[in-house]
């Protein structure tokens, strides 16, 4: 190729370059693209908890399969809902769990969550699977005797199914949450449901409230016992100096003559120093035979709340109450 001055020449081989690496770019966003467009395959410990957003929001819908309506609808319901009853109602759309048991999913997203307030269990989740058409309306311990099973399985039913069907999930999902919001109102059921909190603190949760006396006390023995072990510990490292009599010596040195073993104990020679005469002197001691260590497992599970870092719903939780369908 001729060009026709210094400046053409340039202008050809910089385009050049920038095509070069245009396609570049094009595939590398492309590829990019691509993934995200793919559904989104959600575990319980990927799916954006509402809270972060605030008190106010009970729906997670990262997939935008609701439409804003009916989130601000049913954000309102669970408001008044909690407002009312202290019942904690969170709704949960997903377009995909993978290859997850939408009752397992629930469970494990409920107590990660803490849904319902603590020692109360009053939190009701609803979860929403597009791509393997599951409904499932999971329910705290606490909530079970006014929202019973069979209730859950029937408005699954009947409220929700028909309009999941017709495609408007907005809808059942409003449908059912109205239905769970009429049913925790009704009647007696809101002084049931409120007075689970005082049955629980006068029983075995209010044991739990300590004063501030009975806390410096504790305080103060453990302060105690904590002065009264270093002491013992520094009494059993110091040596009478068999010199001079005075309690002065201290370990300065330790020696391994001979290795315990898991069969048999082993010999060291522990050096010490007298503080008062200086006189340095050697007290052998036994090193005791090796032990294979037994792990002990377990360690108890960790706090409902405190698995999302935010843990801004109640830190109930639930022994997997409820109903759960197909669509
Ligand atoms: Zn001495």
């Amino acid at each position: 190729m001729a060009y026709s001055c210094v400046c053409h020449f340039f202008c050809v081989t910089l385009r050049r370059k920038v095509y070069r690496h245009m396609r570049k770019w094009v595939i590398f966003i492309g590829f990019f693209l691509a993934m995200s467009l793919q559904a989104a395959v959600y575990t319980p410990a990927s799916v954006p908890d509402p809270k972060r957003q605030g008190q106010a929001f009970y729906v997670a819908n990262p997939d935008a399969l609701l439409p804003d309506s009916s989130v601000a609808w049913l954000n309102d319901c669970a408001a008044r809902l909690e407002s009312a009853t202290r019942v904690q109602l969170c709704v949960v759309a997903l377009e995909s769990i993978g290859e997850s048991e939408a009752f397992d999913f629930a469970y494990e997203l409920f107590q990660r969550w803490g849904l319902g307030r603590e020692g109360q269990n009053t939190g009701v989740l609803i979860l929403f699977v597009l791509d393997s058409h599951d409904i499932r309306i999971m329910t705290g311990v606490g909530i079970e005797g006014v929202l019973t099973d069979a209730q859950c399985s029937k408005i699954i039913r009947d409220d929700m199914t028909p309009a999941f069907r017709a495609g408007q999930y907005g809808d059942g999902l409003c449908l059912g949450a109205l239905r769970i919001y009429e049913i925790c109102t009704d009647g007696e059921a809101p002084e049931e449901l409120l007075s689970i909190r005082s049955v629980t603190n006068r029983g075995e949760y209010g044991e739990d409230e300590l004063t501030d006396a009975e806390i410096m006390g504790i305080i103060g023995v453990f302060t105690g016992l904590f002065i009264l072990i270093t002491f013992i510990l520094y009494w059993a490292s110091v040596k009478r100096c068999p010199k001079c009599g005075k309690r002065r010596a201290h370990a300065t040195r330790e020696q391994v003559l001979i290795a315990a073993t898991y069969a048999s104990a082993g010999q060291g020679l522990r050096t010490y120093c007298c503080r008062n005469c200086g006189n340095t002197f050697n007290v052998a001691f036994v090193i005791p035979r090796r032990q294979r260590t037994v792990y002990i497992s377990g360690g108890g599970r960790s706090g409902m709340g405190g698995f999302g870092g935010g843990g801004s719903w109640g830190g109930g939780s639930t022994f997997g109450g409820g109903a759960g369908g197909k669509w």
